[in-house]
């Protein structure tokens, strides 16, 4: 195997050895892959990887879940702008109220041209921006987060949040009219499992909002290790279509330039309603 670009080498003594396991193509299940560039965490080396059959990205190997659960709940969303591993959560979460608040109206802009007010629910809603936004236009809404302190901040507010992932999340079925989840499908272990998730919640012809990085072929400029899959505006499509998605909308919505590595990335919106599955289609 060539040797591929290192993005870094690190070691965070209080993350200990991460276990972690080898994945295969979340669309043909096949393990025929490119690698793109690599790092080393803690002695252990991981890859983005680019199926060669349908261009699928990867991180690979994925820690466990266990090692996410503790990330996400201990140290994420309370990453100071220094961490060298979690460079990407202070994109949210440390950026001014101001502008998350300009952020959350257009994504509310964008639910409301397709969707009335209803009932909302937003997952992995991190500093709550759009809940608070939601709830200020007329959505009932309910947040789930695995950061106890997210979900104390928006009790504070006087909105609905609880502690946990959307997996693990009781809900009523078909009992939403909108699904949101702003950059959290490309940190998950299943993604398809979240889908199939959000479907269930829904209404029939309810909302799927999704936010996440478009990857260009070449992969990720910093591929670290809070990124479990990297998307582009073909592979979602395909993996919402198989779990009972219609597309309605792609957008580019912004731009991620990360402090401590060269390159971008391109971030965007997908759209997209929840197919009746009965209905034959011609
Ligand atoms: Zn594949």
């Amino acid at each position: 195997m060539e040797a591929v670009h290192e993005v870094f080498n690190l070691t965070i003594p209080e993350l200990g050895e991460i276990p972690a396991l080898e994945k295969p193509c979340l669309l043909c299940g096949r393990r025929d892959f490119t690698p793109l560039n690599s790092f080393v965490l803690n002695q252990r080396r991981f890859h983005t990887v680019r199926c060669r059959h349908d261009g699928m990205m990867w991180l690979d190997p994925q820690p466990t879940e266990a090692f996410y659960q503790e990330l996400y709940s201990q140290r994420y969303h309370a990453a100071g702008p220094d961490d060298p591993l979690l460079e990407q959560a202070t994109l949210d979460v440390h950026s001014n109220p101001a502008e998350r608040q300009r952020v959350a109206e257009i994504r509310l802009q964008q639910i409301e041209e397709f969707a009335a007010p209803g009932r909302l629910l937003e997952a992995g809603f991190g500093h709550g921006a759009m809940l608070i936004t939601a709830a200020s236009r007329g959505w009932q809404v309910v947040g789930l987060e695995l950061d106890q302190g997210c979900v104390d901040r928006m009790h504070e507010a006087g909105v609905a949040a609880l502690r946990g992932s959307l997996l693990d999340y009781d809900g009523e079925a078909a009992s939403f009219d909108v699904v949101g989840m702003y950059s959290v499908i490309e940190h998950t272990l299943d993604p398809a499992a979240h889908l199939e998730k959000a479907r269930a919640l829904l209404k029939p012809g309810g909302l799927l909002v999704l936010r996440l990085p478009e990857t260009a072929a070449e992969g990720p400029p910093a591929s670290l290790i809070a990124h479990t899959y990297h998307f582009d505006a073909h592979t979602i499509m395909v993996l919402l279509r198989r779990c009972g998605f219609e597309v309605l909308r792609i957008d580019n919505f912004a731009l991620w330039k990360p402090t401590r590595y060269p390159g971008e990335l391109w971030n965007m919106n997908v759209v997209s309603r929840k197919k009746n599955r009965n209905v034959p289609t011609l």
